[in-house]
């Protein structure tokens, strides 16, 4: 479905990603795990067409998107779920939602996703109304998911959607994007967390130094010795 193909990503002197390729096949569930500064936002920001490629090629469905506008990149069905939950502040729950939906034209089906997000998320209906910046972190992050859904993307890219949050409200984060999956939408995230990220997805990259030093299956993953003793701890 999405494929990576050598992409490098260059910031100044600075190499963001150097020469990585990845693939997302329909349907999975990936990680790019990794410490900070490895290039994992850099990556999404690449597929999400917000930083230029200076090597290598983006493929979606077979088409070349590498070098696309992010507004084309979104309506060929790619969500990108920002790090840091980049709601808009002043603009209402509801109209952060409207705002995920900006393209799409089918707006009855659009009213019966944002009654559905509401069903889901039972504290932003309470907060319709109400401007996002007002809302808790964890709020702010439903809001930020949900933004991302409302698009109706055929693959989901969430960046580090625990970070900061408390241990309640990450586990029902983690829950909300296993189900984002089992209802059919692919799913590309990145996680600090190297064991939750594995405890979900089936097939990781690790990325040290904008490079993909390691990938496969969760399960290998997790067996790898260096993994087990850099990223989870022993
Ligand atoms: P984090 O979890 O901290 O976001 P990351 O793995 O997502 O880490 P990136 O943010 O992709 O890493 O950063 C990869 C490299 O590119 C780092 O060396 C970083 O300093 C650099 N970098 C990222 N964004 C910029 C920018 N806008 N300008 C200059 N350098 C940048």
């Amino acid at each position: 479905m999405l494929k990576l193909d050598d992409i490098s990503v260059r910031y100044g002197a600075t190499l963001g990603v150097d020469r990585i390729s990845i693939e997302v096949r329909e349907g999975e569930l990936v990680t790019l795990i990794g410490a900070n500064g490895a290039g994992k936002s850099t990556t999404l920001r690449a597929i999400s067409g917000l930083e230029p490629l200076s090597t290598g090629s983006i493929r979606f469905d077979g088409h070349d998107i590498g070098g696309a506008m992010p507004a084309q990149i979104i309506e060929r069905g790619i969500a990108h779920c920002p790090e840091g939950r980049r709601v808009f502040p002043q603009l209402s729950v509801r109209e952060n939602l409207e705002m995920g939906a900006y393209r799409r034209i089918d707006r009855q089906r659009v009213r019966s996703d944002m009654e559905r997000m509401f069903d889901r998320f039972p504290r932003l209906r309470e907060r319709s109304g109400q401007a996002a910046g007002t809302l808790s972190g964890g709020e702010q992050q439903m809001l930020a998911i949900a933004r991302a859904l409302m698009a109706r993307p055929r693959l989901a890219m969430f960046d580090e959607p625990s970070l900061g949050l408390a241990p309640n409200i990450v586990q029902m984060i983690f829950e909300l994007i296993l189900e984002v999956r089992r209802e059919g939408t692919t799913v590309l995230l990145v996680e600090q967390n190297a064991y939750a990220a594995l405890g979900m997805c089936d097939r990781a990259y690790l990325l040290e130094n904008g490079r993909i030093v390691t990938s496969g299956s969760a399960a290998d993953m997790l067996a790898n010795e260096t993994i087990r003793k850099s990223y989870l701890g022993g």
